[in-house]
């Protein structure tokens, strides 16, 4: 197969097209420069922004790629979760595509995605891994065998913020603009991660393993500040920043790693726009090498939403025989994750 994939669920226009579980090219378009002086993603500027860059950025992927359109044979969409404006628009592009050309659409769980795009650059899953998504709207530890053809266990989610989110508001109130994640991860270069110990929520024994919460680790950082402003002291940026990474990637990993453990599993796979941070990726890195458990992460550019990774969805779902979702499919802006494709199949 040539699989077109689709994904416009918040900021990002994405094309991607993969062929056997190799990506050969994307095109990416983001209206997150129009989002920025209002402090987060706008839906209806998000919506408009899919509609202009969307023909555009199609082309890009196809020359990137090196093929025609004609050349695909299947389109995968994400049809949810995400902004309804913002998953309308992709959707609609996609089913024109596969409309004209005549070939099956597939929709996508918009996770499903952040999940796959490990495949692209380190190949199949393992038979079973954890998977941990930290992105703008979810933080969650899933136990995924087929990624495609399994149910998908929940192991547990925020009560709260997503751990984007946080870096995302703690960013607002630093004062150091949207999105948050590239922003803390800037100013925390230099800065001590132990010169404030914020708390780690959740950790203590009887709380739930895998349940997080980061609303309070956010108001901990907003206390900070004001005291210090308060006092009339300076406010040392880097250290808060480095401090409050720290305190993210704590509870992760360590949660993280409680599942691979309890499982008896030895894969844990990082993914979504917060596996991009790097005192992430190396703490996760140096606690596995401990703990003798493979580590995947996606490369940075896979990390945060684009294309190829719906396209690697839609890829996986072909070659394992799944029935297209049709034309008719509908965008799901709330959905839950179950199943990589949707609507899920009967009798999933
Ligand atoms: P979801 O996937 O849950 O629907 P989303 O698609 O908006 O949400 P992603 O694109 O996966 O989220 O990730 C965006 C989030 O990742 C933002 O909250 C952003 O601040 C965060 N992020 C991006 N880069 C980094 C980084 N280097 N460090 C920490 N966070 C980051
Ligand atoms: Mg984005
Ligand atoms: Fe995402």
């Amino acid at each position: 197969p040539v699989v077109l994939g689709v994904e416009s669920s918040c900021d990002e226009t994405g094309f991607g097209i993969v062929s056997d579980g190799v990506l050969l090219g994307q095109g990416l378009a983001s209206s997150a420069s129009q989002h920025a002086e209002f402090g987060g993603v706008v839906p209806e500027i998000a919506a408009r922004a899919h509609l202009e860059a969307a023909v555009p950025t199609l082309r890009i992927a196809l020359h990137d790629a090196g093929v025609e359109l004609r050349d695909i044979t299947h389109v995968a969409a994400t049809s949810g979760p995400g902004l309804a404006t913002a998953v309308h628009v992709g959707l609609a592009a996609a089913k024109s595509v596969a409309w004209s050309l005549g070939v099956p659409l597939y929709g996508v769980h918009h996770l499903a995605g952040h999940a796959a795009a490990d495949t692209l650059e380190h190949g199949p899953l393992p038979a079973q891994s954890i998977i941990l998504i930290v992105s703008g709207g979810h933080t969650s530890i899933l136990h995924v065998k087929d990624l495609v053809a399994d149910p998908i266990e929940h192991l547990g989610d925020t009560l709260d913020d997503a751990a984007g989110e946080a870096f995302d508001k703690v960013s607002r109130l630093l004062g150091l603009g949207y999105p948050g994640g590239p922003a803390i991860s800037k100013a925390a270069v230099g800065g001590d991660p132990e010169a404030f110990s914020f708390p780690r929520a959740m950790l203590r024994p009887g709380d739930q393993p895998y349940v997080f919460s980061f609303s309070g680790l956010k108001t901990a950082v907003a206390r900070t500040v004001e005291s210090l402003e308060r006092a009339g002291e300076e406010v040392p940026v880097a250290d808060i920043a480095a401090s409050f990474e720290q305190a993210v990637v704590d509870v992760l990993v360590t949660k993280a790693l409680r599942a691979i453990e309890e499982k008896g599993l030895d894969t844990l796979v990082i993914v979504g726009g917060v596996a991009a941070n790097q005192r992430l990726r190396a703490v996760a890195q140096e606690r596995c090498d401990a703990a003798g458990v493979e580590l995947r992460i996606p490369p940075i550019r896979l990390c945060t939403d684009n294309g190829a990774m719906i396209a690697a969805v839609g890829d996986l779902l072909v070659r394992g025989g799944a029935s297209p979702s049709g034309l008719q499919i509908a965008a799901d802006p709330s959905a839950v994750l179950h199943g990589a494709q949707l609507p899920l199949p009967a009798g999933f």
